[in-house]
């Protein structure tokens, strides 16, 4: 049972120290309770009541790791409905599927596609992480040889699938130096995968039909010692899936029900054969609490903009994403090459680093720092005003490092040409486009 706020602050040192960021061991404790506090920010709890708090402070959704060729992948830990609650923390696993009823070229052909899919976006690589190996036809021998492949041409994170465990027995131990999950752990073979997993020590993917069932599973499961499993009540129907993943999620947090405590997963790649509707279906999951999204086509085109919308939804809400203020060189400049400014809102930065870049047009990128607003939000906010940038332009160097005298400024920033100029009296100030994919035309017209 999860305890209560005042349960926890009876075993708080009630010393006010402030040291956990909030004013009070008593909001320590409710913020705890609520799961928007880690226990590890108070300092000084004693190991008593820490082994007691460990329930009380634990997750509601319990994380699961998965390793990669290098690095480990993380699904779960999430302490809210909503993102702008608190943030989300580790985002949908995106996973194509393998199964041995696949020819080896098509096989081959997946796994190479799989490698393609990496994209550099405000600094961070988006990319899928998960393949799935499923068996088709019980063939133990053809499933390991599977498994070995993907270990062997593909630095993925990998569950594999069979509902016959001396089936996933071989395939585990092939793939056994990047620690897969195994599954699928269903009421008919609960016993031989739960000890399965429970030897190897392994994630499991248990799957129900329906709640109860579910619940009745993975109550079995942790029964059996069993902590890191991730759950599927079943339904490959999008209205029915959606609110699975609604209700387990809610269940999971608010009364704290842990036999749903834990990441889901959700197969696209089962509900349609249209590679269209099957990410409109990933995206919905996506959006809506999916652990690990599984996609039959890993197309370019249908997986980049999952990508993107799970890169948008994983985001911290209450930290904006900023780029450190400074000169940024594009493309080498020299003493006579353009100078332009903008905010550290991140993505303003990348775009227009972007645009610049491909120009070709080598160019002085001042970035001021507007705490990440972008220019418009920044300008309405008086962040991004004349005497702001002018200070910020005297300031930074840029004129030891440029003989240019001539400042270029967002388009969307216009009414500040006017307080610029006179506050910088030896430059000559020129409104740029408004619109990023106009700077290239803009800059070789200089
Ligand atoms: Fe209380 Fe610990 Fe927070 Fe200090 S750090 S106020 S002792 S909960």
């Amino acid at each position: 049972m999860a305890l209560t706020g005042i349960e926890i602050f009876k075993m708080l040192p009630k010393t006010n120290c402030k040291e956990c960021g909030l004013p009070t061991c008593l909001a320590f404790a409710m913020a705890l309770a609520t799961g928007k506090a880690e226990l590890d920010a108070c300092p000084y709890v004693s190991d008593e009541a820490k082994e007691k708090l460990a329930e009380a402070s634990a997750p509601p959704i319990r994380p699961i790791k998965f390793g990669m060729k290098e690095g480990v992948k993380a699904i779960g830990g999430e302490t809210v409905m909503f993102r702008h609650e608190k943030t989300f923390f580790n985002p949908t696993i995106i996973a194509g599927l393998l199964t041995t009823a696949m020819s080896d070229a098509d096989v081959d052909a997946k796994i190479a596609q799989f490698g393609k899919l990496q994209y550099d976006r405000v600094g961070l690589l988006l990319r899928p992480e998960m393949l799935v190996v499923k068996d088709a036809n019980g063939d133990a021998g053809k499933f390991a040889a599977l498994a070995k492949k993907v270990v062997d041409n593909s630095d993925a994170a990998m569950l594999l699938v069979s509902d016959q465990a001396e089936v996933v027995k071989a395939g585990a131990e092939a793939a056994k130096d990047r620690k897969p999950a195994i599954g699928v752990a269903t009421d008919a073979n609960a016993d031989a995968m739960g000890a399965l997993a429970k030897e190897l020590g392994l994630p499991l993917y248990a799957k129900a039909d329906g709640y109860d069932a579910l619940a009745d599973l993975t109550t079995k499961l942790t029964g059996m010692g069993l902590k890191d499993l991730i759950i599927d009540a079943g339904s490959r129907d999008l209205k029915q899936a959606l609110q699975d993943q609604i209700v387990i999620r809610r269940a999971a947090l608010v009364p704290k029900f842990r036999p749903f405590g834990f990441p889901t997963l959700t197969c696209p790649a089962e509900m349609t054969d249209d590679p269209m509707m099957e990410k409109l279906y990933a995206s919905v999951f996506i959006a809506k609490y999916g652990g690990i999204v599984v996609l039959n086509d890993i197309s370019a085109e249908g997986v980049f903009p999952l990508l993107l919308e799970r890169l948008n939804i994983y985001t911290d809400p209450q930290k904006p994403m900023i780029i450190t203020p400074g000169i940024y060189e594009i493309g080498n400049p020299g003493p006579d090459s353009p100078v332009a400014v903008t905010t550290n809102f991140a993505l303003t930065y990348f775009i227009v680093s972007g645009e610049i870049e491909g120009s070709k047009v080598p160019t002085w990128l001042l970035i001021q720092d507007t705490e990440g607003l972008s220019v418009m939000t920044a300008w309405a906010a008086g962040k991004f005003s004349g005497d702001s940038v002018a200070m910020f332009v005297k300031k930074c160097g840029i004129t030891e490092k440029a003989k240019t005298r001539t400042l270029i400024i967002p388009g969307y920033s216009a009414g500040i040409s006017g307080d610029l100029e006179e506050e910088l009296p030896d430059w000559k100030v020129l409104i740029g486009p408004r619109e990023a994919s106009h700077i290239p035309a803009f800059l070789k017209s200089l």
